[in-house]
């Protein structure tokens, strides 16, 4: 199989991950909570999580460039963080030093030709939700030529299956051409997963940000009048939202920004994408257009953003471009 050594080390190192922010949500205490310039919450685990997968990536694939959303400037100037930090990456990592961690966290903070080969690293997605005691993701995906190539997306509190929500806990993987296929964290079982088949929007649903102001949830409401859905939206942080339409859990995502020069990052779609499409969905920008993963840090030429079952994807597109009009 291609990527296979890839995919090895990505799973490893994702679970190392789940480890680790599975550990830190269970103690998770208002100290540990840091600012960063943005004002979104980050925490030790972020970049906890940023130094394990990306020195785990950077020992196996020395030669690639690595793009992740922390830098390790909050540590460098506060002793009791860095402490904590490096407490936790030594409980996945032993052998690594104060100086390893910093410089593997600084390893995603360049920049690269974007158009070549590269990871790319959330070490936290959906950190509102992680504060919240909720879902959140650990996505960590390959790009090369513009084009997302394999994806593993940490679920630490994704439930397993719907109707039992008590057992959580699973990892989702993708290569281009090999299928999508989840990881049972409870019982380490491997299946393939597919989109639902559904074509009559009617009987859909869509899932969307809990976070308000990560997504127009009025849009997403005229939209979904618009396509015949009529069950409430699925409101579920993080790339597992990606996750939810692979595995048939949502027929489509649904992603338009409430300001129109917002331009969505790179690690907060990457992994999800490829799941997608490996399980038989399409993923768009509200345009139709495909995500160009090859112009820098951000989707700069992508607007809004579709992922379905891929058999209502024109029809949403429809429907999106009558919303607009
Ligand atoms: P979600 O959990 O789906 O609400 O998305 C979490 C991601 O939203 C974070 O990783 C941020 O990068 C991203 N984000 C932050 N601000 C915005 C915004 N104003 N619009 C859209 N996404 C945002
Ligand atoms: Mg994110």
């Amino acid at each position: 199989m291609p990527y296979e050594k890839e995919l090895s080390i990505a799973i490893s190192a994702i679970e190392s991950a789940v480890n680790l922010c599975r550990g830190v949500q269970q103690n998770l205490i208002a100290a540990d909570t840091v600012e960063k310039n943005d004002r979104s919450p980050v925490t030790i685990a972020d970049l906890g999580t940023q130094a394990v997968v990306f020195r785990a990536v950077h020992r196996a694939f020395p030669g690639d460039a690595l793009i992740g959303e922390e830098d390790s400037s909050q540590l460098r100037e506060n002793a009791e963080l860095l402490e904590k930090v490096l407490g936790l990456t030594q409980a996945q990592d032993p052998g690594i030093s104060k100086s390893g961690l910093l410089e593997a966290i600084d390893l995603g903070a360049g920049e690269t030709d974007y158009r070549g080969r590269y990871w790319t690293l959330d070490p936290i997605d959906g950190t509102k939700g992680f504060l919240r005691g909720d879902q959140y993701a650990i996505a960590l995906g390959l790009v090369e030529n513009g084009e997302v190539k394999l994806g593993v997306l940490g679920c630490p509190n994704y439930p397993l299956d719907p109707a039992n929500p008590d057992r959580r806990g699973a990892i989702f993987y993708a290569v281009k051409g090999a299928g999508a296929y989840q990881i049972n964290l409870q019982d380490g079982l491997r299946k393939k997963i597919a989109v639902d088949g559904l074509n009559d929007g009617e009987k859909a649903r869509f899932c969307e940000s809990v976070e308000a102001a990560h997504a127009d949830h009025d849009a997403h409401a005229d939209i979904s009048a618009e396509i015949g859905i009529t069950q409430p939206p699925y409101r579920i942080d993080s790339q597992c939202k990606y996750a939810a339409v692979a595995r048939g859990d949502a027929s489509i995502y649904l992603r338009l920004p409430r300001s129109a020069s917002y331009r969505e990052k790179i690690w907060d779609h990457a992994a999800g994408v490829i799941v997608v499409q490996e399980a038989g969905g399409r993923v768009s920008d509200f345009s139709g257009n495909p995500l160009n993963f090859s112009l820098g840090r951000k989707l700069s030429e992508n607007v809004g953003i579709l992922a379905s079952n891929g058999t209502l994807h024109d029809h949403t597109l429809r429907a999106i471009a009558k919303v607009a009009q």
